[in-house]
């Protein structure tokens, strides 16, 4: 794991000045570099006064697929992170699945669910996930999963919306609710790591109404 040196604020900078820097500062303010930066104030903007590079995944740009899934992930972080607030939670999050991805320690398929669920959760729209919200009782079998209204119901008294099981349901309640340093800590198998992907995902273009660039691109290379 990686050791994070700074607490991360997101925050929009210009880092023309960046050009100036000395050769070995430049490589901090590339895409995907994790980087300590010193900004100072211009007016209303930040300006890049200094950065040096802490980990800069290169070994990511071998492999387009994995490199256009990590610029989703710095996507989603750049979009649902608070804006001029402490989110440090955003940073590990994305920092470890860069590291899982560029390590090869979880698949692509995995990481994906993972971070699209986690960061909705941090950014307030976790989904419902305990009892049937119609009856309360604890499903069984297939779980229908309402990605609209953000919970789930069970067979008897909604067979509508997504169909899961149980195994995926779990997976979801893992993902949104584990302590960081269990998160990756989850086993499903491939067809259903196939269902969860395709469910976080259009579980996040529903709750946050937006589309997202590199998963549009990431979608035209690797689903079309
Ligand atoms: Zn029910």
């Amino acid at each position: 794991m990686i050791d994070y040196e700074i607490f991360y604020r997101r925050s929009r900078a210009f880092s023309n000045g960046a050009k100036r820097l000395r050769n070995s500062k430049q490589s901090a303010t590339q895409p995907l570099c994790y980087s300590h930066f010193s900004f100072y104030q211009s007016r209303d903007s930040y300006v890049v006064d200094d950065a040096q590079s802490i980990e800069t995944f290169f070994r990511l740009r071998d492999d387009i697929e994995k490199l256009s899934l990590a610029q989703y992930f710095c996507e989603l972080a750049s979009e649902l992170a608070p804006e001029m607030e402490e989110s440090e939670d955003y940073l590990k999050l994305v920092l470890n699945c860069l590291y899982m991805l560029v390590s090869e320690k979880r698949s692509q398929t995995f990481l994906k669910p993972v971070i699209e669920l986690r960061m909705l959760t941090l950014a307030g729209y976790m989904p419902s996930l305990g009892v049937c919200s119609a009856c309360g009782k604890e499903p069984e079998g297939n779980v229908f999963f309402d990605i609209h209204n953000s919970c789930v119901y069970c067979a008897g008294c909604r067979p509508s919306g997504e169909r899961i099981t149980k195994g995926i349901l779990n997976a979801m309640r893992h993902i949104c609710a584990s302590p960081a340093e269990k998160l990756f800590s989850f086993e499903l198998a491939p067809d259903s790591l196939k269902k969860l992907s395709s469910i976080s995902e259009r579980y996040l273009l529903t709750q946050t109404r937006r589309n997202y660039r590199a998963l549009d691109f990431y979608n035209k290379l690797f689903r079309e």
